[in-house]
């Protein structure tokens, strides 16, 4: 018989108060709300070329990209697959196409044309914008192409001219109302289990998680941050947590396409950046190379550096504190599925604990839930993360089982994540249950490398799984079961992926077995995979 006890729900919620949300304004409306009054302050400037572009432009180019895509036949609700580094006029884009009613969806410009094509694919997508650089790899996909720029580039729209085209098309574009439960951003995430699917964000989603990420921002903080937009922002992280951030703050975003080191530092002291989003790579890479002592580090202006994506390790923390003492480090949680930052430690009037990643914002409820019973677990006791809140995406693109699985019957979003919460409300990070991989922050779903080392013929079977690594935090690994006779070694499976997926994808170990563990019902046992791999390597 269940006692009192076990039938308790333990719900945590945030101790700042509630904010409010506010209703009938879309997302490009809410970030760009008075930005007229900051017409000629810089919103976006590139950290290697120079090139800049003002509140004033990002206000008129967004209203004309919209435009044009209306007069290009673009409809509430479609997709349009934007294929870009991180460049100057990315949020004009993004912006531009909810603005327009569409669905915007980032893709990685790293990635091989065969992903791409899947995620236009999936997502049904009428228009893709991209550049000079990225158009080779779209060109075939039988979906209109807009290049940036000014190259003319034959079987492409180009930007300008079609802005310009706009401007000529007169004042009707055939806008429909758009309402804050439609959608506006679909970015890719692997979720808890299987490939890569569309993750359906609405325009309230994303107000509601800036208006709770941001309810530290005071009047006076209006204008005088200059962040650096170094995260992609077609991920999540860099979408809302950057662009959409800064712009609702009247901020400066310094824009990196690629990351560098010296770059890296250059534009930090020369741009006077005072809050760095980033991921723990580049902490360790802060700390470690011998390169960052050629810099002048009294000359940073940064005040913080906020890691998210990964979990940062508690020995680099200190290291990183004490070669830049004056830089406070924000660590934060959050999830594509949760529209960005969900834990944090950024914001006044409460101090997270060290290697924690923060407290609950407000408007959010967290439990932690034991995976087997379901049942939530009180303080200090480590359990699966869900959180409820206005945030939670709508569900994934055409993929009801997999929408299901994640977000219960009472709207709680299962993580995947293992944390606990302690007695003054910090939340700590310890595991993983999910398959996802993390290299460098950057998400890799088991199943589609798997998938592709199936289609060898040489595999029998496979299973991929995370391995730790102090550099990526986790790199891919692989446990092939290979065919009788096969000749094929280490490297040849590695290239093999290689020749298939984005570089940051590819499998870099491979071990030979004569079976994949697996559960009666078929699941392949992916801790016992990686436990054995670890012995091997240990071994070896
Ligand atoms: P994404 O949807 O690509 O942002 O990936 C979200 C996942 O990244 C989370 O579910 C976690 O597994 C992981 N993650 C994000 N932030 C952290 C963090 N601060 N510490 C540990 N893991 C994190």
């Amino acid at each position: 018989q269940s006692s009192d006890q076990d039938l308790q729900e333990h719900i945590f919620r945030s101790r700042v108060p509630a904010v409010q949300v506010p209703d009938n304004i879309t997302l490009p409306e809410f970030v760009l709300k008075d930005a007229e009054l900051y017409a000629d302050n810089v919103a976006f400037v590139e950290a290697v070329t120079g090139k800049k572009i003002t509140y004033g432009e990002v206000v008129r180019d967004t209203r004309r990209f919209a435009k044009a895509l209306r007069s290009l036949g673009l409809r509430k609700g479609h997709v349009v697959i934007v294929v870009l580094p991180n460049v100057a006029e990315y949020a004009i884009v993004a912006l531009g196409i909810m603005a327009a009613g569409g669905v915007f969806s980032g893709a990685n410009p790293a990635g091989h044309a065969s992903e791409i094509k899947k995620q236009v694919a999936a997502a049904d997508a009428k228009i893709i914008v991209t550049n000079g650089a990225s158009y080779d790899k779209v060109k075939a996909f039988g979906v209109p192409v807009i290049v940036l720029g000014d190259e003319t580039i034959e079987g492409a729209m180009n930007w300008n001219n079609l802005l310009e085209a706009a401007d000529r098309a007169g004042a009707n574009i055939n806008q429909e109302k758009i309402h804050q439960t439609d959608l506006c951003a679909l970015p890719f995430s692997s979720g808890t289990t299987g490939l890569s699917k569309g993750v359906m964000l609405t325009h309230r989603n994303l107000v509601a998680n800036l208006s709770s990420t941001l309810f530290g921002v005071t009047p006076e903080m209006i204008g005088k941050v200059t962040v650096l937009g170094l995260i992609p922002f077609f991920h999540i992280y860099g979408t809302t947590g950057i662009c959409c951030a800064t712009l609702r703050n009247k901020g400066k975003v310094v824009v990196m396409g690629r990351y560098e080191l010296r770059t890296f530092l250059n534009a930090l002291i020369s741009q006077e950046v005072t809050f760095a989003p980033i991921v723990p790579p580049i902490i360790l890479n802060l700390v470690k190379h011998p390169i960052v002592d050629e810099f002048d580090l009294s000359k940073l202006k940064l005040q913080a550096v906020m890691t998210a994506a990964a979990p940062l390790a508690p020995d680099l923390l200190k290291a990183f504190e004490s070669k830049f003492p004056g830089v406070q480090v924000q660590e934060a949680y959050g999830l594509t599925e949760h529209s960005c930052i969900t834990l944090t430690h950024a914001g006044q009037g409460f101090k997270a604990k060290k290697n924690s990643v923060g407290f609950i914002l407000p408007n959010m409820e967290v439990k932690f839930i034991d995976p087997e019973t379901g049942r939530s677990l009180p303080r200090k006791t480590p359990g699966e993360i869900c959180v409820l809140s206005q945030c939670t995406m709508q569900g994934y693109y055409n993929n009801e089982e997999e929408t299901m699985r994640t977000i219960d019957k009472n709207g709680w979003l299962h993580t995947g994540d293992i944390g606990y919460i302690d007695e003054d409300d910090n939340v700590f990070i310890v595991d993983r249950i999910k398959e996802l991989i993390k290299f460098k922050g950057f998400q890799v779903a088991p199943a589609e490398l798997e998938a592709i080392l199936l289609t060898h013929p040489s595999v029998e079977d496979v299973a991929v799984v995370p391995l730790p690594d102090e550099e990526a935090g986790e790199i891919p690994a692989a446990c092939v079961v290979m065919a009788a006779g096969a000749k094929e070694n280490e490297e040849d499976m590695i290239s093999y992926v290689a020749s298939n997926v984005a570089q940051y994808k590819k499998v870099r170990v491979v071990h030979f077995v004569d079976a994949i563990p697996k559960s009666p019902s078929g699941k392949i046992m992916r801790r016992l995979v990686k436990e054995t791999m670890m012995e091997n390597i240990k071994a070896s």
